[in-house]
């Protein structure tokens, strides 16, 4: 697949609400819709919005999502410390993360029938409900950190040419969230947990694993409750063999992913998302222990998890930790020659604002 990551992200938000006059072939994920701003999209999930107590000026929310490309590079460029032990032949650049670890290629080509318009158009709609449930923490400084490891973690993945956008809401209880098409939360309670940014790049590149395996959107087509979101999904299928103008009904299909987010995810997922996620945070340079870490703190603070008769849908942090282990014995990948070890400053300065929250 060719990756136009650079094009995708200088576009803007907006303009990925485009919808082509005619639907792209399923397997165009790669291809930027261009042209203008669809208001057809936008009135849809409006009207969605709506029928579901969502208030319109979330959009503000994700319209405010977007920064300055130049302040990304120079945060990254702050936090990577270069291994001098290996020559570099020009020293103000940056070395390329680490290789893809070979167990990826195990990984089945699983798929969303969704194109990625479409995923984003659900994602949208379960997120604008995201946020009728859970306040936003709207702390501009933290909130823009947490995208800018957000955002270099996720370049770490095999689907890094998405504009995923990354939120902290507010909530004691330690949890992060995704969506369909790139919609991350994370709370504080968690935040407050953590105590380094190589932490964080772990829970942020546990919920990126997610969204780039397609879980959510997968769980949605497996676990669909009602006959709308079963049809919808049948249309999605016989849609893709040709190219109407029609559009499925994804407002059904948003209502599933909706529940799917509140829900527990499966065992097989969450294992799959631990190990990229710690995959994510070595390829760019982080602490390999860093998942083992957290999910020890999350076992401390929340126990170890369900008993024995749940455990087939519902890991408990204990066997999510061997498992991890397991991976990092066996199949992660090996760290880069660059190392984000510059970074502890700018994680207490998040430490410090998160201090005045209960
Ligand atoms: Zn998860």
């Amino acid at each position: 697949m060719i990756y136009r990551t650079r094009c995708w992200r200088n576009i803007g938000f907006l303009a990925l609400l485009v919808l082509e006059a005619s639907r792209p072939a399923r397997a165009s994920e790669s291809e930027a819709p261009g042209g203008g701003v669809s208001a057809d999209v936008r009135d849809r999930i409006a009207a969605y919005y709506e029928s579901r107590g969502v208030q319109a000026s979330v959009w503000d929310q994700f319209e405010a999502a977007e920064y300055d490309e130049e302040e990304y590079r120079r945060f990254v460029r702050r936090g990577v410390k270069v291994d001098t032990r290996v020559p570099i032949a020009d020293p103000a650049r940056i070395p390329p993360p680490g290789p893809a670890p070979k167990w990826w290629q195990e990984l089945s080509a699983a798929k969303s029938s969704l194109t990625l318009t479409e995923e984003t158009e659900v994602g949208l709609m379960v997120a604008g409900r995201v946020l009728r449930e859970y306040p936003l923490w709207e702390d501009a400084e933290s909130t823009k950190y947490v995208r800018f490891v957000g955002r270099y973690v996720a370049e770490q993945s095999m689907r890094p040419d998405i504009p995923y956008k990354f939120f902290i809401i507010q909530g004691k209880s330690p949890a992060a969230y995704s969506t369909p098409g790139g919609f991350l939360f994370v709370s504080t309670g968690l935040l407050q947990l953590l105590s380094d940014e190589d932490e964080l790049a772990f829970v942020l590149g546990h919920e990126v694993a997610h969204v780039a395996r397609f879980h959510g959107i997968l769980e949605v087509e497996r676990t669909a409750t009602t006959r709308r979101a079963n049809e919808a999904l049948e249309e999605l299928d016989t849609m893709s063999q040709k190219s109407g103008g029609e559009k499925p009904d994804l407002e059904a299909i948003a209502d599933e992913a909706f529940k799917v987010f509140t829900g527990f995810r499966s065992r097989a997922e969450e294992d799959q998302a631990d190990a990229l996620g710690v995959d994510f945070t070595i390829r760019g340079g982080y602490r390999k222990e860093c998942g083992v870490e957290v999910l020890g703190l999350l076992q401390k603070k929340l126990g170890d998890g369900p008993e024995a008769s749940e455990s087939d849908t519902h890991p408990k942090f204990s066997e999510r930790i061997q498992a991890l282990e397991r991976h990092l014995k066996s199949k992660a990948g090996s760290s880069p020659r660059r190392r984000m070890t510059s970074t502890q400053k700018r994680f207490d300065q998040l430490r410090k604002s998160l201090s005045g929250k209960e």
